[in-house]
């Protein structure tokens, strides 16, 4: 049934030949076609943009007051993209290896390839639209490291990255807005697909500030709403950051790939108290300079909890660097998920640096020393003082992190430059979405997905750098091509009626549940029931997973819900600007998508990246694949609860790359 649509050949020339061959839209007839992008992120913008250049009339939607609001304003450290500007010996296929490797082989290598192959063309494409990257001396495009990988290929704006590509791809979408061919609407919440015939033919929305509920037809459906982290609360993700466009979606009849997969950030400031309801990245840049480490001695360990010692007080040999002691071949730079579970395992073992013992030190002082000698030898200082290497040093850091080291220093008040950082692991993106074909289209046809919101890439873990680079691959470089092949179908349908029994009942389906929603009458809030799903599904669906903990928290889950409709309470009314009622309707989806992640975790009994079950590790520790029986994407289809979704299993084929359990010592 699932069809990947892989298109055959070796696997350097899928990609091109799969473009030589898709059928087209001619130039005239893509004037009588339209075409709804929901979500205006780094994938979005890009699709819509680029889609509008090429004639479809696109209407775009976001729930922001502008489209430069989207989460992705928050990615800080970089895109990957294999230019070997570094002459490391970087190559399309190594950034491919890479990928394939650091996902734990479970993504599929034909899409990887492809991404590999765009990825220069990203940068290219971003350099022309005046995207600042920073620069070396000479005026090239500067690079650092990225975990899981040996060489440098990830292009950065200062720890701002996210933000100037999306002014990037705003300023293409701002150029088609004036243009006439992109109507946007923002402050539009997507509340249902409207399937006619089988096919996804547009949208039910929500006018956020007036609660107008709204019918928009199109021939094809963009999602491009993002990941799903804040199902666990607590995250790095932006407070908005939401499932329920893929939830509705995959309600309707699209597939939900991998939705167990998340990944978890090994360097984010720690959770410091109940109320706190985000959590703040430590860029991953940063493992370029930081070093990672706990006290050797629990006596230490003890001192610095009571603030009898300091940090700065230990020797080297009272330290224990144990990401370079582990895998001395990869060191701070191991991927994301080999790192968590190794801050996890200190922590655990009772090593923890701060009052709730889940903390350990990203430490700047030996790259601060240096840099300064480096400066110093620039600068032709002889003898330079220890004091003077250190202010060397310190500016080089701050050249290179400065807006980082302010932000933790404004959220902790501590300093950066003088004391390590306090680092713990949270929840950052989801690998998990819904599941698409190579033409990125997801099993209804005319429903496509890109960006986070689909599982396409990145396997069981991504690496760093990866995500901006697949949205905007996604956005710029696919969908343009891929989604003619099945718009050629439709050069003679004409616009599509909003005046329809489908959409008369999608329009009922939408009143029926905020109606629901509103009249409640209970006395708990929203957030009440959001905070309680998201420590079931850190304890018993985060870092680690076991038989016993997913089915507990698959039963508490579905208790929480019933909870949920009893109980919650929504104040205000359903035609005004009502933030209290957006979050409800969010928090039910999530309601339902924790349940099946941890069914999806149940299924997997194997290890794989993200997904970490304590029943498959080897005797270090390390994540045991199971190769034999979960070479597979899981891909579930929705049947009335998430206790009864079927499991749907696309096989993943390895005809290039050796699968192999992954080391990084
Ligand atoms: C703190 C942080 C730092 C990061 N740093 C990096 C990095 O350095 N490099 C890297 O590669 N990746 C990084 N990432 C990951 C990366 O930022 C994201 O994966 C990526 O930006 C997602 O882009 P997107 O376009 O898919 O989604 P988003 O940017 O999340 O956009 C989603 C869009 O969908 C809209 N939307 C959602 N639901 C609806 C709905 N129902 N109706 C209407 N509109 C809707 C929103 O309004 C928004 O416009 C980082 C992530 C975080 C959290």
């Amino acid at each position: 049934m699932l069809d990947s649509r892989i298109p055959e050949g070796p696997l350097a020339e899928k990609w091109s030949k799969h473009k030589g061959n898709i059928r087209l839209v001619n130039p005239a007839n893509k004037r009588l076609i339209d075409i709804i992008v929901v979500g205006t992120g780094l994938a979005g913008s890009s699709t819509a943009a680029s889609l509008a250049e090429m004639g479809y009339n696109v209407k775009a939607f976001c729930f922001q007051d502008s489209p430069r609001r989207a989460h992705s304003i928050a990615a800080q450290g970089g895109i990957n993209a294999a230019k070997n500007y570094q002459n490391d010996g970087d190559s399309i296929y190594r950034l491919f290896y890479d990928t394939v490797k650091g996902g734990d082989y479970r993504s599929r290598e034909a899409n990887v390839h492809r991404l590999s192959e765009v990825s220069g063309s990203i940068i290219d494409q971003c350099v022309a639209q005046g995207v600042p990257f920073a620069r070396e001396y000479g005026g090239l495009l500067d690079n650092r490291s990225f975990g899981g990988v040996q060489v440098s290929r990830t292009f950065y704006a200062k720890g701002q990255t996210g933000q100037q590509l999306l002014l990037g791809a705003y300023s293409a979408l701002s150029r088609q807005i004036s243009k006439g061919k992109v109507e946007m609407l923002n402050r539009h919440e997507m509340m249902e697909v409207v399937k006619v015939d089988g096919k996804a033919r547009g949208i039910i929305a929500r006018n956020l500030v007036t609660g107008e509920i709204e019918r928009h037809s199109a021939h094809a459906v963009v999602l491009c709403t993002g990941g799903y982290g804040n199902v666990f609360y607590l995250s790095t993700n932006a407070m908005g950051s939401n499932v329920s466009a893929a939830w509705k979606a995959h309600k309707k009849g699209a597939f939900m790939a991998n939705p167990c997969f998340t990944q978890i950030h090994p360097t984010c400031i720690p959770v410091s108290g109940h109320y706190q309801s985000k959590l703040t990245l430590m860029s991953e840049s940063l493992r370029n300079d930081g070093r990672i480490w706990v006290p050797k001695k629990m006596e230490d360990v003890v001192a610095i909890r009571k603030g009898t010692k300091k940090p700065v007080d230990l020797s080297e040999g009272e330290r224990d660097y144990y990401l370079e002691r582990r895998y001395p071949a990869f060191g701070n730079l191991v991927p994301r998920d080999v790192a968590s579970r190794a801050a996890k395992e200190r922590c655990d073992a009772g090593f923890g640096v701060n009052e709730t013992g889940a903390a350990v030190f990203l430490d700047f002082a030996s790259a601060i020393v240096r840099y300064g000698k480096t400066e110093a030898s620039i600068r032709n200082i002889i003898d330079p003082s220890h004091e003077d290497i250190v202010a060397m040093g310190k500016d080089v850091i701050k050249a290179k992190y400065g807006n980082l080291f302010d932000m933790y220093k404004q959220i902790t008040d501590d300093n950066p430059y003088e004391t390590p950082m306090k680092i713990y692991p949270a929840v950052h993106y989801t690998m998990g979405g819904l599941w698409v074909d190579y033409n990125l289209m997801t099993n209804v046809p005319g429903l496509f997905a890109a960006g986070e919101a689909n599982f396409s890439d990145h396997g069981a873990n991504r690496l760093g750098a990866s995500a901006l680079m697949q949205g905007l691959a996604d956005g710029y470089f696919v969908l343009p091509y891929t989604i003619g092949d099945y718009l050629a179908d439709d050069i003679r349908t004409g616009a599509i009626s909003t005046d329809s029994p489908e959409f008369d009942a999608a329009e009922k389906s939408v009143v029926d549940d905020i109606n629901a929603l509103i009249n409640n009458n209970g006395d708990t809030p929203v957030d009440d029931f959001h905070r309680r799903l998201g420590l079931i599904m850190w304890n018993k669906c985060g870092m680690s997973r076991n038989e016993k903990g997913l089915k507990e928290a698959i039963s508490e889950i579905q208790e929480l819900r019933k909870e949920f409709y009893a109980k919650v309470r929504i104040p205000g009314t359903a035609d005004e600007f009502n933030p209290e009622l957006e979050k409800a309707s969010r928090v039910a989806d999530f309601l339902e998508l924790g349940e099946m992640m941890c069914l999806d975790a149940l299924t997997r009994s194997e290890s794989c990246g993200g997904h970490f079950r304590e029943e498959s590790q080897t005797e270090e520790g390390e994540a045991l694949r199971d190769d034999l029986n979960f070479t597979y994407v899981s891909a579930w289809e929705f049947t009335g609860t998430p206790a009864e979704a079927k499991l749907h299993k696309e096989e993943l084929e390895y005809k290039n790359i050796e699968l192999k359990q992954r080391s990084y010592k």
